[in-house]
């Protein structure tokens, strides 16, 4: 990753490599972020970081964060990229499963005093040698460029890099348990982001606006790496998402690619000021992480100029993408599916049980292999054994089916699945129709305990503003006839927000919990 930038500022030294909005205002050209990144290199070189070693990064997205980012990997440490939003409790589970030796941390993080907290989780972190503050006297300090002998070794540690080393450990959302920390190495994450980059067409004339959070594979391997990769520019329109700010560095620098999970461009387009902003030098983007609503899709294409918007499908332990759609694909398709599998990536849908291929248009396990899948989970080999088998296959947990072109949809997770009297449930299809009625906002279908038949269903239902009470008796009704009546919900519960993890996913695992104890 260190080599891959060094080329680039060799070749292309003066152009933009990042724009970070926030504050005073961050521009680097690929000449300057390459010697700031070789001297915080170096600096860490100082510090006695050394490879292997793990450093916390714990900052919502700024320069600094693609400045450690790509530090840590000229010298082989280890990134461990902490949410921003963890406080005490989580923050101090990662600095201790991961090891982390040196922690990187914004001074604030929102309206928390990241010293403070530091303060009190350090003492119960043995591993925790050294924290650094990032704007403070000691980080001003490790930007220093190094002398002779800093640069000679940082040289010698650059040259007994491998390109299987562990760079990154990536906790995943932990949407259906405790988040675990995938363990990902330089060929994982500079081949995913260059080839997510190519699929998007990315040249040296692009400007990618990364609103999605960095400590997150799709804002720092499909964001960062896939920009710098191609000779792109990197620019962070604010620290955490914000509405305003994304349209105004879209405009003012020109942005051709914008990234976004659905609910962040909703959010965009119903900016009470989206007509004053041209966006017309937008062309392309991704988004990812849940499915696509259609009416969003065409309005991305239509109302923001996206014409070549790509979807993507991955998790944190395919560092990420496995599948993406092509810049040409038609809407329909790019609304219906996730695409198909990345260059150079296996995919294949089997039998949960058996671990057979099942036939076209089918749905199975989604599985993948190839340079994406990680080398593991940090310290957890058990768990690594249950998700990577023994011809390298990646078994996703995540439920699917490919049509006959190799486009495939994703049908829901298998954690999810209900089995009611002996009958497999997938609560997505439930949800979908659900979703036809009226006064049904957003909902979740999850399983509760029943003596009788195992498993019963329980829809957890936001209401649309203005609508009556709803009560079990009426929405059954209102299925009844129109869906199997097994796959009718016996218990409904209405409820204003769903649980959701930080990185914006519906926490089945407690509504489920919820329902049981609702139910009693
Ligand atoms: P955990 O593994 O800790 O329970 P998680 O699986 O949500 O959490 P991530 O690695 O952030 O953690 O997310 C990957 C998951 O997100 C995939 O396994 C899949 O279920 C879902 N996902 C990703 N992209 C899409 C997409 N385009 N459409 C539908 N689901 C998606
Ligand atoms: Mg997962």
């Amino acid at each position: 990753i260190g080599a891959n930038l060094r080329r680039s500022a060799a070749s292309f030294p003066d152009r933009d490599a990042l724009v970070d909005r926030a504050g005073g205002g961050c521009r680097l050209s690929y000449a300057e972020l390459d010697a700031q990144t070789d001297a915080l290199a170096a600096g860490l070189l100082d510090l006695g970081v050394r490879a292997g070693d793990r450093i916390g990064l714990w900052s919502p997205n700024n320069a600094a964060w693609v400045l450690t980012q790509y530090a840590a990997a000229k010298i082989g440490a280890i990134l461990v990229n902490i949410n921003p939003a963890y406080r005490t409790h989580e923050l101090e589970y990662v600095l201790g499963h991961a090891g982390v030796r040196v922690l990187v941390a914004a001074p604030s993080l929102r309206t928390t005093d990241a010293a403070a907290v530091i303060a009190e989780v350090a003492p119960r972190c043995p591993s925790l040698r050294r924290t650094v503050l990032i704007g403070g006297g000691e980080w001003d300090a490790l930007l220093t460029p190094p002398d002779a002998y800093g640069a000679r070794r940082l040289a010698a540690a650059g040259a007994s890099l491998h390109p299987d080393d562990p760079i990154n450990i990536q906790y995943t959302s932990g949407t259906t348990g405790l988040p675990k920390g995938a363990t990902l190495t330089h060929r994982n994450i500079l081949n995913n982001g260059f080839f997510t980059g190519e699929l998007l067409e990315y040249t040296q004339a692009d400007r990618v606006c990364l609103p999605v959070p960095f400590y997150h594979c799709f804002g720092m391997v499909m964001g960062t790496i896939a920009a710098l990769s191609h000779g792109a520019c990197v620019v962070i329109p604010s620290p955490f998402f914000d509405v305003r700010a994304t349209l105004e560095a879209v405009e003012a620098e020109r942005c051709t690619s914008l990234y976004g999970v659905p609910t962040m461009f909703i959010a965009e387009l119903d900016h009470p000021d989206f007509h004053a902003f041209d966006l017309s030098c937008l062309r392309t983007g991704i988004m990812s992480g849940t499915p696509c609503p259609v009416e969003v899709m065409r309005q991305v294409v239509d109302r923001m100029h996206m014409a070549r918007v790509t979807i993507c499908y991955g998790m944190t332990e395919t560092s990420p993408v496995a599948c993406q759609t092509r810049p040409g694909d038609s809407l329909e398709r790019r609304v219906s599916t996730v695409g198909r599998a990345g260059p150079h990536v296996e995919i294949k849908i089997v039998d949960p049980e058996t671990g057979e291929t099942v036939p076209r248009g089918s749905q199975g396990e989604f599985c993948t292999r190839g340079y994406s899948v990680m080398s593991g989970y940090w310290e957890q080999p058990d768990k690594t054994a249950e998700a990577i088998d023994e011809d390298g296959w990646m078994h996703t947990g995540d439920l699917a089916v490919m049509d006959d072109d190799g486009y495939v949809g994703i049908t829901g997770r298998i954690k999810d699945m209900v089995i009611r009297g002996g009958e497999n449930i997938y609560p997505r299809e439930i949800e979908e129709f659900l979703h036809t009625h009226p006064d049904i906002l957003d909902t979740q279908v999850v399983g509760v305990p029943d003596p009788y038949y195992g498993e019963e269903l329980i829809a957890w239902i936001r209401l649309r503003d203005g609508a009556a009470p709803m009560s079990a008796t009426e929405l059954r009704a209102y299925c009844a006839g129109k869906i199997a009546h097994f796959k009718i919900p016996r218990y409904v519960a209405v409820t204003d927000s769903f649980p959701m993890t930080a990185s914006g996913k519906v926490r089945k695992v407690e509504l489920r919990e919820r329902g049981a104890a609702l139910i009693g």
